[in-house]
């Protein structure tokens, strides 16, 4: 991640349970703050309580870090409630959000978070699979894209990757067969959004990508089978769609639903164009982003198509 968001980041005085009710004020409002910040059995991760690990981590026992944090805070644990799908193989291998952004006074434009949770999948099968199919890394990465605010810090200030608007859309759309795709750009947008702009591009100059994709803007995912009750916000509104960046690490099958599809997670320029959406300052020279194309052969490798 290093040699991919270069630059420095606002730094964040000493984050104690005191502190923490302002920045909860930040996020969810001034009264549910005030409720989180009294009741014992909420957690500071109030927007991640349905998560059985999370509620370990509350403002009572939660390992507070008493000096400014630097860039960014993440609460790394092994999660046992996430289950494996024994029959289709199917698993949440890692999940991660964004607790804590920056306030307006801290990053004025940006408000960049600075606190985040990854939970680890830890069914022993999941574990091997991360660690023998060589898969744990770049989930991680996955997982520390969105900590920084990929799908999770959406829309950008300039209205990059409108989740609300997508939000509603897929509830809406639940349960038909109508589809209306969600451009990443908000529609009269004065200028393309970065990552849009690197997808256009290179879809351009790609072969398989105008043959899949002909000259579609970059989407959000909103097509994961979804019901009004169900919306699958886990993925929809928050990746590039499968079925038009396959195998890319913020494609939907980075969250490891094929667990047993193996590792496919590629870093292009689209993403990194998307950290720069959010106001980091990015490397687009790092060593860790794959070429564009390698999404074509892998795929071709892993599925005969
Ligand atoms: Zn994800």
């Amino acid at each position: 991640m290093e040699d991919i968001i270069t630059g420095d980041l606002p730094d964040v005085p000493a984050l104690t349970p005191e502190a923490a009710a302002a920045y909860c004020k930040d996020v969810i409002g001034a009264e549910a703050a005030k409720d989180a910040a009294n009741e014992k059995a909420y957690g500071i991760l109030v927007s991640y309580k349905d998560f059985k690990g999370q509620t370990d981590l509350n403002l009572q026992n939660t390992p507070f870090y008493d000096g400014p944090i630097d860039d960014m805070l993440t609460f790394v644990y092994m999660d046992n409630s996430l289950t494996l799908d024994a029959a289709s193989g199917a698993a949440t291998l890692m999940y991660s959000g964004v607790v804590f952004r920056r306030t307006a006074e801290q990053d004025t434009l940006y408000k960049r978070p600075f606190v985040s949770i990854l939970g680890i999948n830890a069914h022993p099968e999941v574990a091997e699979y991360l660690i023998q199919g060589g898969a744990v890394k770049r989930t991680f990465m996955h997982e520390m894209l969105h900590s920084v605010g990929i799908g999770t810090s959406w829309p950008s200030p300039a209205g990059c990757g409108n989740k609300e608007l997508c939000m509603a859309t897929v509830l809406k759309e639940a349960g038909t067969k109508v589809h209306e795709p969600i451009p990443y750009t908000p529609a009269g947008a004065p200028a393309l959004c970065k990552a849009d702009a690197i997808y256009r591009e290179k879809c351009a100059a790609s072969e398989w990508c105008t043959a899949r994709n002909g000259d579609m803007p970059l989407l959000v995912e909103s097509e994961i089978p979804a019901t009004k009750e169900a919306p699958n916000f886990g993925s929809n509104c928050g990746h590039w769609p499968e079925s038009q960046l396959p195998a890319e690490i913020i494609s939907t099958m980075a969250e490891g639903k094929k667990l047993l599809a193996g590792p496919r997670l590629f870093l292009t320029a689209v993403t990194i164009g998307a950290l720069e959406d959010l106001g980091f300052q990015v490397n687009y020279d790092s060593k860790e982003i794959d070429d564009f194309d390698l999404i074509n052969s892998r795929l071709r490798e892993l599925d005969q198509v």
